[in-house]
């Protein structure tokens, strides 16, 4: 297993087609000091795990604002990590499904995708034996990409990668 060039890394060169898996050991590193922001989608689909309505869900687990993010524990941890992992890995929300993807969008929609720096303590493989679009179905994150992108749309495309940073 080839490691794709670390010089691509913040680059956004990357397309659908490009050759990337991710290995990921669910250390869960990179679940603290996160401000993963939900979209509406996120929010109904974390919803209706809890069997709750999207306002009860937001007062329990959600910080206010236009576009509310998950809150953290006192000890910087994503309010969903377990020591098991994440316990709301089936309904994760797509920054943790892209991770350590990112994703650029052009002023007309036109995606460009990159590697983000890996958290310091990642022990996760980059490897190029799958495509990015390949990772994308492993990862089941193809409903929450379609609606960004209708997202994206309707507000207007902005050269800002979906919401992750450490
Ligand atoms: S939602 Fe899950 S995967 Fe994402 S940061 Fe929280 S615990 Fe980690
Ligand atoms: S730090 Fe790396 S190996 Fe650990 S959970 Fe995150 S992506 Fe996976």
């Amino acid at each position: 297993m080839n490691l794709l060039n670390p010089n691509d890394s913040l680059a956004f060169n990357l397309s659908l087609n490009s050759p990337f898996n991710f290995i990921c050991f669910k250390c869960g590193a990179c679940c603290y000091h996160r401000h993963i922001e939900l979209n509406n989608f996120e929010i109904s689909q974390l919803a209706r795990s809890f069997h709750l309505s999207r306002f009860e869900l937001r007062q329990r687990f959600l910080n206010p604002g236009p576009r509310p993010w998950i809150k953290n524990k006192s000890d910087g941890s994503c309010f969903f990590l377990r020591p098991s992992g994440c316990s709301i890995y089936p309904v994760r929300p797509l920054v943790c499904r892209l991770y350590p993807l990112g994703l650029l969008f052009g002023p007309k929609g036109e995606e460009r995708w990159g590697l983000l720096p890996l958290h310091p303590d990642c022990l996760g493989l980059i490897t190029d034996d799958k495509t990015i679009e390949d990772y994308l179905f492993s990862q089941e994150a193809m409903p929450y990409l379609q609606f960004e992108r209708r997202l994206r749309k309707i507000k207007g495309f902005s050269s800002r990668r979906p919401k992750t940073s450490w």
